[in-house]
């Protein structure tokens, strides 16, 4: 099955009105709304569109071969948070970890930053478990991206075998105390046109879920 054929078979059956896309700006003078830029407040940085996945939906096209941020650039980024001290750091990718400076940038920027957040695939931290320490020494807050409960819609778009290795390193980070003694947050980024169907909240269905599959580590942490 080709690309063009998964996705039109995950979409399926969801019908769009014509008027539904219009182009941003044409959106904003219809509600009547001006953008007007405020105070600072987030640094968001990417560090680059390498990664180890190469996911059906990737909207930057992030993949193995993709490029990454250099050093120098890096560099000047930890210049302006100096100057501008108390901003939070918001670190993404492609995979953030397969920079090869993430380390040195982490370090630097730490001191000057309010907050750092660490947006993960997990599967790319079995390749950068080194990072694990200096995330715990200066504070980073994990967020971790988890597309769905159901192992074969979240292998469809990361790759066969994708869910088992994502779900083992949520295992190992709980080992290490992400998620109880420091901070790890579950993003939900659908793969479909909808989020995950459940009786209860997203929350509560994923925590049951959770507490399934990490059973025995927090049998072991309580
Ligand atoms: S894990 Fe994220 S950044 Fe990497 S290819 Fe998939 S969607 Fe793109």
């Amino acid at each position: 099955m080709g690309d063009a054929e998964r996705i039109e078979e995950a979409c399926c059956g969801i019908q769009f009105g014509k008027d539904e896309f219009k182009p941003f700006e044409e959106k904003l003078r219809i509600l009547n709304k001006a953008l007007t830029k405020g105070k600072i407040e987030v640094l968001q940085v990417n560090l680059g569109y390498r990664c180890n996945e190469n996911c059906l939906h990737c909207h930057l096209n992030a993949g193995p071969d993709g490029t990454i941020m250099q050093e120098e650039v890096m560099e000047a980024i930890v210049e302006v948070a100096k100057r501008n001290p108390g901003l939070v750091v918001d670190i993404t990718g492609g995979a953030p970890e397969l920079n090869p400076f993430v380390s040195n940038f982490l370090e630097d920027i730490s001191p000057f930053s309010k907050e750092i957040f660490f947006r993960t695939n997990l599967t790319a931290l079995e390749k950068r478990w080194d990072l694990i320490g200096l995330f715990k020494t200066i504070g980073v807050k994990l967020i971790a991206s988890f597309p769905h409960i159901r192992e074969e819609k979240v292998d469809f778009f990361r790759g066969k075998g994708f869910f088992k290795r994502a779900l083992r390193v949520l295992k190992d980070l709980t080992a290490e105390g992400f998620g109880w003694k420091y901070p790890l947050y579950l993003m939900v980024n659908p793969t479909e046109l909808a989020l995950v169907k459940s009786k209860g909240s997203l929350k509560e269905t994923f925590r049951d879920f959770l507490i399934t599959y990490l059973w025995e580590d927090l049998k072991s942490i309580s």
